[in-house]
């Protein structure tokens, strides 16, 4: 029992680190010293800028806008719309969108002494999506570039110029960025761009994204940032991801950068319930904190950082960063070989160490893997809830409860590897051994193949090696093991931080199992059970069953509350051209929806509707008469095409998904090359707050089939149709919800 006692006051130790090193600050007063910048402050434009939602081109956007100029001309920056129309080509999840929309950039620029040096660029976006009132995306990268700007300017004019573009129309498909830097003039003076995003209500500023040839920026954030939060492994991951931000425009023209975003409280990212009350203030400081270092210093360098390789780093616990260039990856790694080797050779001299443990204990990394993922992945489907953002929302509601779930199925899966390894005449110094010998083959394979991401083997390797090194030989003196226990202590808060952020980050059960094997590099000697079978299966039994019950409380009760409700979207489905109409929730439907979807006794089907994308639940209603768009085709003497749509007035969104069997060459959108999906695929065009709608041309290469499918939105449930029930406080009105879709379908020959 002793050894148990001990990890359990490890784990206790690591916890309440951890929960240190992730905590945000506490936000500061507006009557913080002006050189400072203040969460408080910032609040002031957070509240002004988000009560509602504010989609582009909406109105609530056009009221955004002018309070910008208005807080800008304040603030000296002289601040510039930029209207544009914008639109983009990309593929997405396998399928294929063009997506435009009028878009409106305020854009204000702080003076420096030098107007030729290359300019800093501070960018965020203004827009939200519909639904949500965006306090946090990006109500706050808006609010906190203002209060940075502010604060530079109070320490003294700057050397170079320093931009700030809020963009527009970034939910759209980065719209607002691709009309800055595609035509703006300014953009051709911009030498280092910073973006600030949210990708949910709270939680660290982390630093995830930087343009290419990062090394020197990435000394320079690790010489500035005061709490940081940042690895060299999220950057690799990102360039792996299909998620975008406006950063993506400005590192696909190969600027410099860094992209700072928080994920915590995902629940309320792209939701209604992401309100002013809601946001975590802590980290608008946070937030505010980190770039301000990093922003002040650019803004004074005389030059900007050169362009040197990427560097391996990370933060340790939110005090420092660690940062070496790629190579220095191997002398790391030889670091871990030796202290792992200087184990072996002291149990080795103790008479400890057995072939046979050795291999045991190499065989002993894949036990833990596979039963890392087995019971992670089980606890994960025990929940209940689906994959997928929508289906996972349930976990969103009560994230904290299901981390500790994970949590308990990892340590669990890591108490029994032990205990089954520790059956027979198996000896712990040698198992021990084995599996960090066997951690060697992985960690040297990373630093050759992707040196960037090594160190998340390399460095718990070093902290489990170093504490083999000085206990292996079965040494018990006090200096040894409160030494050890402290390394332990700080490896353990460190991979939890890891774990964390992969948590947020990726619902995907089966990769926190490394961090599982990982752990248990460092904490396997007080995993390591002793005494009869009951007494070394009796923990990893309990803390499983633990796991288990809370996955199972999970699945058998409601998440949903007044402050997380379920989401729904009720939608008016209208086809005139074939006389039908339905009644329709694109999300779920819940346990709201549900009752007036079926309130003619007619069970919900999943029906695919033309230009909804994927079936949805729906019903059957009366027809009710809503106006569609007005979509023509037109074709020219000299051969080509022209496809107009035009939204009815008043409508949101205008989709049009167009699919033809014939190659269409020279596309043009409004009179600007813009690609189209090849011959046999869809292309879904999205148009947003545009109200003459869109131009499509293209000249045909033979003849051929084109086929549409559009469904345009009008916000509001139709005056004629049967009223929707009163909603529950624990049910919210989702994105454009409620809405009438008018749909239709067409085939033309070409
Ligand atoms: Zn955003």
């Amino acid at each position: 029992m002793y050894r148990l006692t001990t990890l359990a006051a490890v784990l206790a130790a690591a916890f309440a680190l951890f929960f240190a090193a992730t905590a945000t600050p506490p936000p500061r007063p507006a009557n913080a010293p002006p050189r400072d910048f203040s969460a408080g402050r910032a609040m002031a434009d957070i509240t002004a800028m988000a009560p509602a939602p504010h989609p582009v081109g909406s109105a609530a956007d056009a009221r955004v806008r002018d309070y910008l100029i208005a807080r800008m001309t304040a603030l000296g920056l002289a601040p510039q719309v930029q209207r544009d129309e914008s639109h983009r080509s990309e593929a997405f999840g396998g399928a294929d969108y063009l997506e435009g929309a009028e878009v409106e950039n305020v854009i204000g620029v702080l003076p420096g002494r030098d107007h030729a040096l290359p300019a800093l660029v501070l960018m965020a976006h203004r827009d939200s999506v519909p639904g949500s009132p965006g306090a946090a995306d990006d109500v706050t990268g808006v609010a906190c570039a203002l209060e940075i700007v502010r604060a530079i300017e109070t320490r003294g004019p700057p050397q170079r110029d320093v931009i700030v573009a809020i963009t527009d129309g970034e939910e759209s498909g980065l719209l607002g960025a691709n009309a800055f830097f595609g035509d703006n003039p300014l953009a051709a003076r911009v030498g280092f761009v910073i973006n600030l995003e949210a990708r949910g209500g709270g939680g660290r500023a982390a630093m995830f994204e930087t343009g290419a040839d990062n090394g020197a920026a990435i000394d320079l954030f690790a010489r500035t940032a005061m709490r940081p939060a940042s690895t060299s492994l999220s950057v690799f991951v990102y360039k792996l991801l299909p998620n975008d931000t406006d950063f993506t425009i400005a590192k696909a023209r190969g600027l410099a950068g860094l992209n700072f975003a928080f994920i915590g409280r995902q629940f309320d990212y792209h939701s209604p319930s992401s309100t002013v009350a809601a946001l975590d203030k802590g980290a608008v400081q946070h937030m505010g904190d980190e770039v301000l270092g990093v922003a002040d210093a650019l803004a004074r360098a005389p030059q900007l950082p050169a362009r040197t390789p990427d560097k391996v780093y990370a933060d340790l616990l939110g005090l420092t960063v660690i940062a070496y260039p790629a190579w220095g990856g191997w002398i790391a790694l030889a670091i871990a070989g030796g202290l792992v080797l200087l184990g072996a050779w002291r149990a080795r001299r103790a008479g400890e160490l057995r072939a046979v443990d050795l291999v045991k204990g190499a065989a002993c990394t894949l036990l833990i893997l596979m039963l890392a993922a087995a019971v992670l992945t089980a606890t994960r489907y025990l929940t209940g809830a689906g994959f997928g953002f929508m289906a996972q929302r349930p976990l969103l509601a009560r994230f904290p409860a299901f981390e500790i779930a994970m949590a308990l199925s990892g340590l669990g899966a890591l108490l029994l590897s032990a205990a089954l390894a520790a059956g027979g005449q198996s000896r712990l110094a040698g198992v021990w051994c084995g599996l960090l010998l066997a951690a060697l083959v992985p960690a040297a394979a990373l630093q050759a193949t992707a040196p960037t991401i090594a160190f998340v083997v390399v460095w718990p390797l070093i902290a489990a090696g170093l504490l083999s090194a000085l206990t292996a030989d079965g040494a018990r003196g006090g200096a040894v093991w409160a030494a050890g226990a402290l390394i332990l202590v700080i490896a353990t808060a460190w991979l939890g931080v890891l774990l964390h952020l992969l948590m947020e980050g990726l619902d995907a059960p089966q990769v926190p199992a490394a961090i599982v094997w990982l752990l248990a590099l460092g904490l396997w000697p007080l995993a390591w059970p002793s005494g009869d079978r009951a007494q070394r299966f009796g923990p990893p039994v309990l803390v499983l069953a633990g796991a288990l019950t809370l996955a199972i409380f999970l699945k058998m009760t409601s998440p949903w509350t007044p402050d997380r409700p379920e989401a729904a979207e009720p939608l008016y489905v209208v086809n005139p051209d074939a006389g039908r109409a339905w009644r329709a929730d694109q999300v779920g439907p819940g346990a709201w929806s549900r009752t007036w979807l079926g309130d003619r006794g007619v069970r919900p089907r999943a029906i695919r509707l033309p230009g909804l994308g994927r079936p949805i639940a729906a019903v059957p209603a009366p027809l009710v008469a809503a106006p569609g768009p007005s979509i023509t085709l037109a074709r020219t003497a000299d051969g080509e095409v022209t496809l107009r749509a035009q939204p009815a007035g008043g409508a949101t969104i205008l989709r049009v998904d167009i699919f033809c069997d014939t190659l269409l060459m020279d596309s043009r959108v409004n009179g600007r090359p813009d690609a189209l999906a090849a011959p046999g695929q869809w292309t879904h065009v999205v148009w947003q707050a545009v109200p003459e709608g869109f131009v499509l041309s293209f000249r045909p290469v033979g003849p051929g089939k084109l086929t549409l499918r559009w469904a345009q939105y009008l916000p509001g449930w139709p005056a004629g149709a049967t009223p929707l029930p009163s909603m529950p406080k624990t049910t919210m009105d989702w994105d454009q919800a409620p809405a009438t879709v008018v749909t239709g379908s067409r085939t033309l020959g070409i």
